[in-house]
């Protein structure tokens, strides 16, 4: 009997130990947890009048920003979205789309203006390099001058840019764990989903990509799927006013995803939270949050969100 009770108030003791420990590590994920902030929602370099900025997708993982693509705007969304520039750590370019990266140069100039304390690691496919070594030589009067005249730092040393060709691990700290997978964007061969594995959640990215039944694969049992999205009655709208529609409509057919294909995706996943993003067309106000997620849902049963510029999920 005594050996039983004493068990019995070890266990109870252990218990109280545990559920202390528990609400202490779920106060900690609160403040610390990762979390998802959709900057730019709108597929296609085209800046548009209002609503939606060019794409680009922040993570805040233990405070620290990922920015996972950088069309125009980026700068602006992440101070909308209270990042300070010069806190600009991490960045991931998923293609050479203008509408994922016409802001790198300038958002590494932005973060270097605004006095970039460390240092900055950008990812992405082969090309990265070229660019930022063509931006800084397109700035080097302004930044030459500026480093003699108000003695900042170089730049150029403080960036890091690493290519890769090849799906794989892309990223690996004490937070994080970043993985690419390649995704069907003809005609770009070296286009990527990124996948980030935090301890509270594993969020993943699709970058720009047509049905892929891999990325599905990769995605598997993510917490979070941000998936690009594409809506064919707005593009048969949009295209019926242009002269090249045909070979428009064939590249978008074969570069992107409609709604029921971005359901089938997240279904074959089993994530919990699919997030559409990277909405083509984006421009298009008369496109209700139903019709772009109406179809999905023959698919996925799970939460959908129809993403909107600064929402945070
Ligand atoms: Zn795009
Ligand atoms: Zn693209």
């Amino acid at each position: 009997m005594k050996p039983n009770r004493r068990s019995f108030l070890q266990a109870a003791a252990g218990f109280t130990l545990s559920h202390t420990l528990l609400k202490r590590l779920v106060c900690a994920q609160q403040s610390k947890s990762t979390r998802i902030v959709l900057l730019g929602t709108k597929g296609g370099p085209r800046v548009g009048e209002a609503g939606r900025s060019n794409p680009s997708t922040l993570l805040l993982i233990n405070d620290v920003p990922y920015l996972i693509d950088c069309g125009y705007g980026a700068s602006k969304q992440l101070i909308s979205a209270g990042i300070a520039l010069n806190r600009l750590r991490y960045l991931f370019i998923t293609h050479h789309h203008s509408d994922h990266n016409l802001e790198f140069g300038p958002l590494l100039y932005n973060a270097w203006i605004t006095g970039l304390p460390t240092h900055i690691d950008a990812y992405g496919p082969p090309g990265l390099t070229r660019m930022a070594q063509d931006f800084f030589n397109y700035q080097k009067f302004d930044i030459d001058t500026r480093m003699a005249d108000e003695g900042r730092p170089d730049p150029r040393q403080q960036l890091t840019a690493h290519e890769f060709d090849k799906a794989g691990l892309v990223l690996q700290n004490a937070d994080v764990k970043v993985t690419s997978c390649r995704v069907r964007h003809p005609p770009i061969t070296q286009a990527y989903a990124y996948r980030f594995d935090a301890k509270d959640r594993s969020v993943v990215i699709s970058g720009d990509t047509a049905y892929a039944p891999e990325l599905a694969e990769f995605a598997k049992g993510a917490d979070v799927l941000v998936h690009e999205v594409m809506y064919l009655p707005g593009i048969e709208a949009l295209l019926s006013r242009l002269p090249n529609a045909k070979r428009l409509r064939d590249h978008l057919m074969a570069a992107h995803t409609l709604p029921e294909d971005v359901g089938k995706i997240a279904a074959q996943a089993q994530v919990k939270t699919l997030v559409l993003s990277h909405f083509v067309p984006g421009d298009d106000a008369s496109i209700t949050d139903e019709q772009w997620s109406a179809d999905v849902r023959k698919h996925f049963q799970g939460r959908i969100i129809v993403g909107k510029d600064l929402m945070e999920i």
